[in-house]
Order: structure tokens, then C-alpha cells, then sequence
């Protein structure tokens, strides 16, 4: 069964933009999706719904086989990156990763083993009692992703996570992020405007153009006939 289903999916902003025309389309448990397009075609719209964070004007949005149309973020079974990387300045590093967890009143030792096993995963041991200030963009990035991982969501949302990251860090955590999804085998539904991010990330890749789907394919498929 499909993770993520949108069935007819569409957004329409109060001074009556439609964003999103009746989106359609499936990702599959453990699958990485890429959203992709030019500024302005919707597709953090489509993200932020999935998220919870917008409302669906219409259609069916599924995750996990349950309708979440009127379900609030926090008890969507997901966790989200943003490109701002929203660490909290005045947390250390363990306290940013924490946070999530004691606000859902998870126990005092299982969030320690997932603060411990997150900052395994993510290189960031020695870097637990730093605050994100004393922190380079790339490690941040890292913090907001161990943040999500500790959650251990059913699905991760990622919106536009390198664009604030210089060149040679886009690469690394790029790397990073591919890595991870193979190790958690966790489904991921990945925002960027690049398309060579897109390309190099995806396992299938939604073309947006306008708030339309243009194409749904995987990165071959794509390259085959653009
Ligand atoms: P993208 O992420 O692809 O850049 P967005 O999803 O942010 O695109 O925006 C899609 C379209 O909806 C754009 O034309 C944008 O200007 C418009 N839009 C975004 N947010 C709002 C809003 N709160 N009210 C009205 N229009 C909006
Ligand atoms: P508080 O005094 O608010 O509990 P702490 O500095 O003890 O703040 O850390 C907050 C949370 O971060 C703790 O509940 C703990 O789960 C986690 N934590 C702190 N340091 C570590 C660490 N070295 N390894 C794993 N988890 C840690």
C-alpha cells in the first residue's frame, strides 16, 4: 500500500489563487519523491498540505491509508526539514533534537537512545553541548535532519534543504540525505527547484509547472524523452 496518497488534491488561497490544480498521485512506502519545478509552481504548497501546515481546498489526502485532511501536523505520522533549518538558538545541540520528543511527552531514556542514535547517524556527537550558533551551515542542516530523525516518522518532508548551503556542502549533504533514506528505508518526499538535484535524488520524480503535474516519472524515464 502507498504511504502517501493525493487524490484530487487541490489549493486555492484565500484571495482565490489556485496554487494547485487537483493533484494526483502515490508514493510508495519507502519510496524518495521529488518534487520539482520553477519558483512559484506550487510545490512547497503540495509539501505544506501534505505537512499539515496549509488546508486542502479539496480532494483526499491519505498517509498510512488514513485520511488526514483535518488532522493536525503533530498527529500526522511525519517530520519536516526546512531550508531555514528553525533550530532553536538558545537549545544546545541535544536540547534542539530533544525538544520534539519531550513536547510529546515521550520518556526521559527513549529520548536519549534516539538523541544518541541520531547524532550517531549524523556525525554529530562531539557537537551535542554546542549551541547552533558555534555550528557551520552544513552542520545545522545536519541538527534540523537529526531532529526529524528522532521521530521516527513514517514519512520525512524536505523543503528545498540545500539551498542555503554552499556548493561543496549541497554535495555532502546531499550524499548524507541519500544515505540515510537507504538506511532507514523511510519514504521522503523532497521540495527543490534544481534539477539536477531532482535528477540525482529521486527515485521518481513529479514535474510541477503552474500548480499542474506535468510528469510523473522515474529520473531515466525523464532524461529519455524531457
Ligand atoms: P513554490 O514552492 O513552487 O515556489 P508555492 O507553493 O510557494 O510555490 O506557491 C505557489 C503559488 O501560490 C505562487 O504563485 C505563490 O505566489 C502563491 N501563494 C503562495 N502562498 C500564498 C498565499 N498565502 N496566498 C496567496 N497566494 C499564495
Ligand atoms: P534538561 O536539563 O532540560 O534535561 P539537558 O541538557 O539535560 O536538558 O538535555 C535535554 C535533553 O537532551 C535530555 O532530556 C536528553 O534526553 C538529551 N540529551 C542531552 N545530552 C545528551 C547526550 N549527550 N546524549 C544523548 N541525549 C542527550
Amino acid at each position: 500500500m502507498a504511504e502517501v496518497q493525493l487524490e484530487d488534491v487541490r489549493k486555492v488561497y484565500d484571495n482565490g489563487h489556485v496554487a494547485v490544480h487537483g493533484a494526483t498521485f502515490d508514493i510508495a512506502d519507502g519510496e524518495l519523491l521529488v518534487l520539482v519545478g520553477p519558483s512559484g509552481c506550487g510545490k512547497s504548497t503540495l509539501l505544506r498540505m501534505i505537512a499539515g501546515l496549509e488546508e486542502i481546498s479539496a480532494g483526499t489526502l491519505r498517509i498510512g491509508g488514513r485520511v488526514v485532511n483535518d488532522v493536525a501536523p503533530r498527529d500526522r505520522d511525519i517530520a519536516m526539514v526546512f531550508q531555514s533549518y528553525a533550530l532553536y538558538p538558545h537549545m544546545t545541540v541535544a536540547e534542539n533534537l530533544a525538544f520534539g520528543l519531550k513536547l510529546r511527552g515521550h520518556p526521559r531514556a527513549e529520548i536519549e537512545r534516539r538523541v544518541r542514535e541520531a547524532a550517531a547517524m549524523l556525525g554529530l556527537e562531539s557537537m551535542l553541548d554546542k549551541r547552533p550558533r558555534e555550528l557551520s551551515g552544513g552542520q545545522r542542516q545536519r541538527v534540523a535532519l537529526g531532529r526529524a530523525l528522532v521521530r521516527e516518522p513514517a514519512v520525512f518532508l524536505l523543503d528545498e534543504p540545500l539551498s542555503n548551503l554552499d556548493a561543496k556542502l549541497r554535495h555532502s549533504t546531499r550524499t548524507e540525505i541519500a544515505r540515510l533514506h537507504q538506511r532507514l528505508g523511510a519514504t521522503m518526499v523532497y521540495v527543490t527547484h534544481d534539477q539536477v538535484e531532482a535528477m540525482t535524488l529521486g527515485q521518481r520524480i513529479v514535474v510541477l509547472d503552474g500548480g499542474r503535474i506535468q510528469q510523473i516519472d522515474t529520473p531515466m524515464a525523464l532524461y529519455q524523452r524531457p
